[in-house]
């Protein structure tokens, strides 16, 4: 062989080696496809997105005095058990408006209680793959609130929606807001999402259970928010309350939600411009996860965009010091800032702003970064999710649900096609 080509092979062997390793070391455990960046951290000390920890130089939080429950370094999915008075939240998704990226999907958080409840808040385009690798079979998968309509919140429902039949035997509950218009609203969107896929659920109704196939919309009516009412109970379940707050950003419609169990609290304003009257709900809270955005000129930089039109962005968000002062206001335990676009040059300078403005401990969201919360402690780590995640085991579906298959839909193949089908191999 021809020594150049001998090298070129040895190269090709070390790099699949080297590539394959990872894969090697991970099948050996428990773990499946898992592989984090290597681990690095910014010149400010802050680890790099994606290497496997958490955006915070505060990833424990205790109460003076409390005993802290150990933790593994890594959340991996199905290994842990919460406490019954232990809430959890993961990103499934921590960026904003397209375009997607590998790396980071569009808005969506997984909140699972201790009591077994299970709710989705927003499900942007890129986020249902983490959903599902988080360990909860999508049968449990059934409660989701959104915030707003624009797309990066509510692009993912279609994948969750298909959930439907293969696991899903149980409508699917979607909760938002009621429109300045009808059409504006959480049920016209429900509605046209269910039409929409009406081709795909006549290919399964002979084939699949059909009670997955709807979907069932929960809408908070906006014209009865006022500065008398600035809340609405919009769930009230098991010990759980979420209410729904209006904040401005964009049209009429766009709310933020609390939610109340056992003692715990968390507030998700998704995208809001900073005002006292969010800080004013985000009072009390365990955890208050929020939108934070980077400069114009950063924006207009990385999106090759005209900064004209990114200042018109920006001018329906919030910039890290805006944040600073929402949470100088509202005092959580930990301070969440997401929806940023995440880049190793940007983390520093986001830092450097939030920290003019607050001191408290904060966190910068990432894709599968988890908070374990209980009164003594907030843990914020890393899910090792694997990658090639079969569904969880699936819960016995509930009394009186109907798990036959319908009637075959009328929108036949026609017969001279299907004659022509190869003959079925033994
Ligand atoms: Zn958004
Ligand atoms: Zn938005």
């Amino acid at each position: 062989m021809h020594p150049n080509r001998t090298i070129r092979n040895y190269r090709l062997f070390a790099l699949t080696l080297a590539l394959a390793l990872p894969f090697m070391a991970c099948a050996a455990g428990t773990a499946g496809y898992r592989f984090p960046r290597e681990p690095g951290t910014t010149p400010g000390g802050y680890p790099l997105p994606l290497s496997g920890k958490p955006i915070t130089k505060t990833p424990v939080i205790s109460t003076e005095g409390a005993a802290l429950k150990e933790y593994p370094e890594h959340y991996i999915p199905g290994q842990e058990t919460l406490a019954d008075n232990e809430m959890r939240i993961t990103a499934c998704g921590s960026w904003g408006p397209a375009p997607l990226r590998i790396g980071q999907g569009a808005s969506c958080l997984l909140v699972e209680l201790g009591n077994g409840d299970v709710f989705i808040f927003d499900v942007g385009g890129g986020t249902v793959g983490n959903l599902f690798a988080l360990g909860v079979h999508p049968a449990r998968l059934d409660k989701v609130f959104i915030t707003h309509l624009h797309l990066d919140h509510v692009g993912g429902i279609f994948p969750l929606f298909d959930a439907m039949g293969w696991a899903r035997n149980t409508p699917l509950h979607v909760w938002g807001p009621s429109g300045y218009t009808p059409e504006l609203g959480i049920a016209a969107f429900t509605q046209n999402v269910r039409e929409a896929s009406e081709w795909h659920i006549q290919s399964k109704q002979s084939i699949l259970a059909r009670g997955g196939m709807t979907i069932v919309p929960h809408e908070v009516d906006i014209s009865k928010f006022s500065p008398e009412r600035p809340r609405q109970l919009a769930y009230d379940e098991n010990g759980v309350k979420i209410y729904a707050f209006p904040v401005i950003h964009s049209l009429a419609g766009a709310m933020g939600y609390r939610l109340e169990w056992n003692g715990r609290t968390l507030v998700y304003s998704a995208d809001s411009q900073p005002s006292t009257f969010e800080a004013e709900q985000g009072k009390g809270a365990d955890v208050f996860i929020h939108e934070i955005f980077p400069s114009a000129e950063e924006f207009a930089h990385y999106n090759h965009m005209p900064i004209q039109a990114a200042e018109g962005v920006m001018e329906e968000h919030t910039t890290p010091a805006e944040l600073g002062r929402v949470f100088a206001l509202s005092k959580p335990r930990l301070g969440v800032g997401m929806h940023f676009t995440l880049d190793d040059k940007l983390i520093d300078p986001l830092f450097e702003r939030w920290r003019t403005t607050y001191n408290g401990p904060v966190l910068l969201m990432q894709d599968l970064t988890t908070i374990n919360v209980t009164s003594d402690y907030i843990v914020v780590r890393q899910t090792k999710a694997d990658l090639l995640a079969w569904p969880a085991i699936p819960p016995k579906p509930p009394e009186g649900v109907d798990m036959s298959p319908g009637q075959p839909s009328k929108a036949q193949r026609p017969s001279w096609l299907t004659e022509t089908r190869l003959q079925q191999a033994p």
